[in-house]
């Protein structure tokens, strides 16, 4: 992940540390070629522009160009903007703390990540000392429930089911199992479709109303590129969303999707999973990405 960006903005930093004093023509050219590499990494084209123009004016400010390491300032300057594109710090889960059970619900299109996610969200709080509850309402798809059920054994946390059609019945039932079994989190995992539909929106909606999430977080696969700004917004606009997990960010993604939605929607990436193991979920940390990004 990012390795073709990182490499990409290695060289630029190499090619300005090599001139000793920079002039603003070095910057412009520089800016030009962060600007190339960030689009080839499938950043969005405004979150690109914005972050460029940002960098842009800071660099050309008296005290990076007329300082005496103005290639080690430029460097700096493009850090803290990375950092700010990918949301300045850890924004944290955000549960309720005077409502027990918490309710999480995970929303996002199928194959996501969302039922690996809702698994792994369980042992990272479980191992936190709290005493999660798993609910698997996709009624399209048994396999996705037998998945949880599967996955909720391997971490040790209780996962309700049911059978029928309606989702809304099923989460509604979950939270009662949670609550006789003095659980303090559900994590509700629900269906996805492969692309944005009006069904997948209206049913998220018609849970999201039963079940009032304390946080919704919406998956989102790492390899999606900056379509995910699209994706994202139908979520943002349909059933809104409180963050993001960023799944699959052990692959080999240009990571372009990682980079654009935080500035694309406003929301925060709260946690990025990198592995099929339950304990590969961990929270986000902008400055430590950015600072990974750039080597
Ligand atoms: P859902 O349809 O949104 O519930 O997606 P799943 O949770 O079933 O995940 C789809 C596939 O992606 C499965 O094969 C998962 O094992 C895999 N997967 C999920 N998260 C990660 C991750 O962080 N890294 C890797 N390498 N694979 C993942």
């Amino acid at each position: 992940m990012f390795e073709s960006l990182s490499d990409r903005l290695q060289g630029v930093f190499a090619n300005l540390r090599g001139k000793g004093r920079l002039t603003e023509a070095d910057i412009n050219d520089a800016m030009r070629q962060i600007r190339l590499a960030l689009l080839e990494a499938d950043v969005n084209f405004k979150v690109v522009r914005d972050f460029v123009s940002a960098a842009s004016a800071r660099c050309m400010e008296s005290e990076v160009l007329d300082s005496l390491t103005p290639a080690q300032n430029v460097v700096k300057v493009v850090l803290d903007e990375l950092t700010r594109l990918l949301g300045e710090v850890n924004e944290g889960l955000g549960l309720s703390p005077n409502r027990v059970p918490n309710v999480i619900m995970l929303v996002g299109l199928q194959g996501s990540g969302k039922t690996t996610a809702a698994a792994k969200l369980a042992y990272l709080l479980k191992s936190q000392g709290r005493r999660p509850q798993l609910v698997a309402c996709d009624v399209y798809r048994p396999a996705a429930a037998d998945q949880l059920e599967t996955l909720g054994g391997e971490v040790g946390v209780a996962v309700y089911r049911a059978p029928g059609t309606d989702p809304v019945a099923i989460a509604r039932a979950g939270v009662q199992e949670a609550i006789d079994n003095l659980r303090d989190v559900v994590i509700v995992d629900t269906a996805g479709r492969l692309h944005v539909d009006d069904d997948m929106m209206a049913e998220a909606q018609g849970l999201k109303e039963a079940v009032e999430p304390d946080q919704i977080l919406m998956v989102v696969d790492a390899m999606t590129g900056q379509d995910v700004v699209n994706v994202a917004a139908a979520f943002a606009e349909r059933v809104d969303f409180d963050g993001v997990i960023m799944s699959k960010m052990d692959g080999d993604a240009r990571g372009g999707g990682a980079l654009s939605v935080r500035q694309a929607t406003g929301k925060p990436i709260k946690f990025i999973s990198s592995g099929e193991r339950p304990d590969s979920l961990e929270a986000f940390h902008p400055d430590r990405m950015a600072r990974r990004i750039l080597g």
